[in-house]
This record gives structure tokens, sequence and C-alpha cells, in this order.
């Protein structure tokens, strides 16, 4: 297995410019299509510097100007109200959006037994088809060559269009990833040593590639283009094979070391939930799909893997709707826990078994209940339906962030 030293320095830039310049170009990208004075009051600059760093912005082909009657205006940070122009006399107001279609991104989500990409443009909206290929032995030369077969597919269907070829490319896996570069440990992948993924990429691809935790390229593409744009503080939980959580600060993931080695797994959530591997009794590892499948088969007393049980959950068998209404008021308490300690505005519920907080909904919002002060605000969530290409899309967001800097 390689080990190299990459530096992480030399990926692009949309363009060179102040720090100012590129907070502009960030908030047009979030808060588009967004008038002028707003974006002047929304980052306390004066009308004149606002618009020397739009017109560079312009010239450069980042932003375009927009009738503001014909378009609907973006999301605003939250708690921000933006003052009425006293100057109603002035020129007709128009709006600055994002040069969407002037770049397009791959995005990759290696997962434990495939790979999904899809091509978006600079806006995160995707523009190819899905494309997904399996992993034969999940070496990091097996990976690599799904990744390269991936890009090329993207490449072609961009290929037909009118829009520009892929930029760079954001590859996103379970685990830990040192400086965009380097994974450390992918659980799902059974990677033991450190794994030079971006420089791999690189050269089986040609194009930039960076490398993320997934969960923290949903945060970050949810906090760009989605359901977290404006808040102060967003989280997102996610249940499947494993239960992951990340959590955002004004549009930015929380800086922590040690964060993507599951920490959350074994908080308590049921003091009388089954036994996990570790030992816990109750601990979040029972929100897993493992965990799910075998204390299913316990209750219907005979051996049956989780597609069953969700089979019989959709058939309303009652064992497995009990079942399902549990778990989700165990994934409650999770989601009061978060909610108590970390304080967000909002909690976005993710992953491959996301959909079991959507058939039992009212369970969560009691288990949430149970562990909030009456007086206390309901959490807001929202439950995002899996996809793998949201992931692999979340993991070209993350470039796009990276490449407007
Ligand atoms: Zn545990």
């Amino acid at each position: 297995m390689t080990f190299i030293s990459a530096e992480n320095g030399d990926f692009p830039h949309w363009f060179e410019g102040s720090e100012y310049m590129h907070r502009v170009a960030r908030a047009i990208a979030q808060y588009g299509p967004i008038a002028r004075t707003t974006l002047a009051q929304l980052l306390g600059l004066s009308q004149g510097a606002l618009s020397r760093i739009t017109s560079d912005l312009i010239y450069a082909g980042v932003i375009e100007e927009l009738p503001a009657d014909t378009v609907a205006r973006g999301p605003l940070p939250q708690g921000f109200t933006p003052k009425e122009s006293s100057d109603r006399r002035g020129r007709p107001q128009t709006a600055l959006a994002l040069c969407e279609n002037a770049r397009t991104f791959v995005g990759i989500k290696v997962h434990g037994t495939s790979a999904v990409a899809a091509a978006v443009n600079a806006h995160g909206k995707v523009v190819s088809s899905r494309h997904e290929r399996a992993l034969t032995d999940q070496s990091p030369a097996d990976v690599t060559a799904a990744i390269a077969a991936l890009v090329s597919e993207c490449q072609a269907d961009i290929a037909t269009t009118t829009l520009p070829a892929p930029t760079a490319v954001g590859i996103a896996v379970g685990g830990h990833v040192e400086r965009d570069a380097i994974v450390t440990f992918a659980p799902f992948l059974h990677w033991d040593d450190a794994v030079d993924l971006k420089s791999m990429a690189e050269r089986a691809t040609g194009l930039p590639c960076n490398i993320y935790n997934d969960i923290d390229s949903l945060l970050v593409d949810a906090s760009w283009f989605g359901p977290g744009v404006g808040l102060e503080t967003f989280a997102v939980v996610t249940i499947g094979v494993g239960v992951g959580y990340s959590l955002a600060i004004h549009g930015e993931p929380v800086t922590y070391p040690d964060k993507s080695y599951g920490l959350v797994g074994h908080v308590l959530v049921d003091p009388e939930g089954p036994e996990c591997v570790a030992g816990h009794r109750g601990c979040a590892e029972c929100l897993t799909d493992n965990s799910i499948a075998s204390q299913y088969s316990q209750i219907i007393g005979q051996a049956c893997g989780f597609d069953r049980f969700v089979a019989d959950a959709r058939a309303g068998v009652p064992q497995a709707v009990r079942l399902v209404n549990r778990t989700c008021f165990r994934l409650g308490t999770l989601i009061a826990t978060v909610a108590n300690l970390a304080m967000p505005s909002k909690v976005m519920i993710a992953g491959e078994s996301a959909f079991l907080a959507k058939m039992g909904a009212d369970c969560v919002r009691d288990g949430i209940r149970r562990y909030r002060h009456s007086q206390a605000a309901p959490v807001q969530f929202t439950v995002v339906d899996h996809d793998w290409q949201l992931w692999a899309k979340a993991a070209a967001a993350r470039v796009i962030a990276r490449y407007i800097g």
C-alpha cells in the first residue's frame, strides 16, 4: 500500500482576488439571486465597494446580473432582514447570481460495494446521468480504476451538451481523510494503512481531485445549496450501515480531528436497548441496519436480514412496525441529545435507512420530546430520501466550495 506525503496547496481557484472578492462570490453562490443592496447590507460593504467587486466578478465570468423581477430570490441568512431601500427613484434593481453553467464538476461517492458518480454544474445541480461501478476487491487500485471509469462516463455525458468539460473531481468516502488527500481510516473499504487516494485519482483521471469525508460533504452541500443555507448551526445525522453525525456553524463544518471515527455511534439512546459489540447497552449502534436485523431476528425467532425486516414493515407486520417505531423513538432521543448539546437550528436526517424516520415520524417526535423541556421549541428536522447520487453530488459541492474559495 502506498503512502506519499501529499501537499494540497495546488487545487485550482475560479479566480484570484481579495478575501472580500471571495466572500462576495460565496454569498452570491449561497444566497443568490440576491439584490445588490441586500448583499451590501449582508456583508457590511458600501455600495461603491460592492459594485467594484461585483464588476470584477462579472468580468471574470463568475457571476451574472439578472432582472430582479423575473427570478425567484434565494434564501437569506437566519435572523437577517434586509432594510428597505430609501431610494425608490433609482435604477431598477437587478439580482446577482452565480454563472451556474460556466463550470462543471464530477462528484463520486465510494461506499462498500460500489462507487456512484454524477456531474454537476457550479450551483451543485446534477447535469449528467447517474453512473455506478461495482467494486471488485475494494483495494485502492480497484477504487481508483472505478473512479477513472466514472469520470470518463461523466465527461462523455457532458460532451453531448453545451456545458464546459469538468474542472475538478470531488470524492467522498466514509472515514477519516487528512488534508483532503490521504484516507487514513475507511472501515467500509477495509483499508488498514494510509492511502494517498488524491494522487492516485489525479494520475488516473488527469483532473484535480480532492478527497473528503462523506458526511461532512453532505453537510457542506446542504449548507451551500440545500436546507442548511443561512442557518447559524446545522446538524446532519445519518443512519444506515453506520450512524454518523456532523455539525456546521455558519455553513462551515466544525473542525474536530477525531470526528470521522464514528463517535456518535456509541452514545446512549435507550437504557433498555440491545447490547453492542463493545458491550454497551442501548447505544446508538442499535440504529444500524445490522443491529436492527438482529433485533428483528430475535423478535420473530428466526435469522433474517435487514431487507426482510423492511419488507415486513412495509407490509404492516405488527412486530416489524413496532420495531420501526421503537427505532424511530431511539433516533428521536439521539436527535434530542444533539439538539440539547449542539443547539442546531435544524437537523437533517440522511443515510440509507433515513426512510425509517418517515415511516415513524411521530415516534421520532415523541423521542425528541421525551428529552426536551416542555417549553423548549420543537426541534426542526428534515428527512432526506436516500440516493447515493445525492452523496456523489455532495462530494462535488465540496469541490465547488473550495474552487470558489
Ligand atoms: Zn456501543
